[in-house]
């Protein structure tokens, strides 16, 4: 599986137990909820005998910020790996990885592709261990590690007790990822991940998440399902009971950094969630790697804002991810006063 949920969420497909706690789970937060919005369940069914229609919204008190992670929190993690091997990434990549893609292949699977190769062509040396021992070597953004506690902070001057949880949706090596040193503070992060042989080394991929199959996680957390593994996308798409979902897609802000995240943009925008845009800190906006796709896009792929990835207190993104994240609890906020009916 392709995910690295906290334990608290990891309930065990088929384990009767797990089953019972996810459900005692879900009526503790319903139930939480209900209080939330000033009433208990008793309450209500009363209202609903008298004939009363309730005229606000279901409130969740959760909001979520969902990072892409390649030049969005770090380096590409494809290059990083490249150059682990002591090799140029820019070279390796004219050279192995597009002439692949030129050919019809799929993107992440080139990436994975020449990996494999070259790890094969070299005694199998790229094993879990390698992945994770580059990962750990691997420095995140500016900022980065203090970002969580900041917009925690933030969303806790709105609403005392409004959950703030953070996630990882990306197509790169979610190994390399696990090693970061960031990776604690996420309630969930899906990547794509390789399969290991006997000799220890890389041989096949286990997960991809390609561009667009981003949408389809965003979903998946929205709803609170674990579709890691799962070889059934329409799952993503199954109906769940509006006081069942995790977090409102309205309630996510995404952050990417180019055209790979334009259908999650797309997505969240659409949902009524909000999108912020980054370029890799030392570049310019007018070099934005979904710049190219800017002029036709429709007004629904544009993002909020675009800033540097530049995560230190006080910078526009920070001060862009604080504000939609204040704007979201506000409405939050709003939901809640609304909700004494
Ligand atoms: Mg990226």
């Amino acid at each position: 599986m392709a995910s690295a949920r906290r334990p608290k969420k990891a309930a065990k497909k088929g384990s009767r137990k797990a089953a019972r706690k996810v459900e005692a789970r879900k009526t503790a937060k319903r139930e939480a909820t209900r209080m939330a919005q000033g009433g208990s369940a008793k309450k209500r069914g009363g209202a609903r005998k008298r004939g009363r229609v309730r005229h606000t919204k279901f409130v969740h008190n959760r909001v979520a910020v969902v990072f892409d992670w390649d030049n969005t929190l770090a380096p590409d993690t494809y290059d990083a790996l490249v150059e682990s091997f002591g090799l140029d990434a820019q070279r390796f990549r004219k050279e192995r990885y597009e002439p692949l893609v030129a050919d019809g292949w799929e993107e992440i699977l080139a990436r994975c592709f020449t990996i494999i190769k070259e790890s094969q062509a070299r005694d199998h040396f790229v094993t879990r261990e390698y992945l994770e021992a580059v990962g750990r070597g691997q420095k995140v953004f500016p900022g980065v590690p203090e970002l969580f506690e900041h917009l925690r902070r933030r969303a806790g001057e709105i609403i005392d007790d409004i959950e703030v949880e953070f996630y990882v949706v990306s197509s790169g090596f979610i190994d390399l990822m696990r090693g970061a040193s960031c990776a604690d503070q996420f309630d969930g992060m899906w990547g794509t991940e390789f399969a290991f042989g006997e000799h220890g080394g890389v041989e096949f991929v286990r997960q991809v998440v390609t561009h667009p199959e981003k949408v389809r996680y965003i979903l998946a957390l929205a709803k609170g399902l674990d579709v890691g593994g799962s070889n059934e996308p329409e799952d993503a798409y199954r109906r769940v009971p509006e006081e069942d979902v995790h977090v409102p897609v309205s309630q996510i802000v995404y952050v990417g950094d180019g055209g790979s995240d334009i259908p999650a943009f797309t997505f969240v925008e659409g949902e009524g969630g909000l999108a912020i845009g980054v370029f890799p800190p030392g570049t310019s906006p007018e070099t934005w790697a979904g710049w190219s796709a800017m002029d036709e896009q429709r007004e629904e792929e544009r993002v909020e804002n675009l800033a540097e990835a530049d995560y230190r207190e006080g910078s526009e993104l920070v001060r862009s991810l604080t504000l939609a994240l204040e704007s979201i609890c506000k409405r939050v906020a709003l939901g809640r006063l609304g909700a004494h009916d």
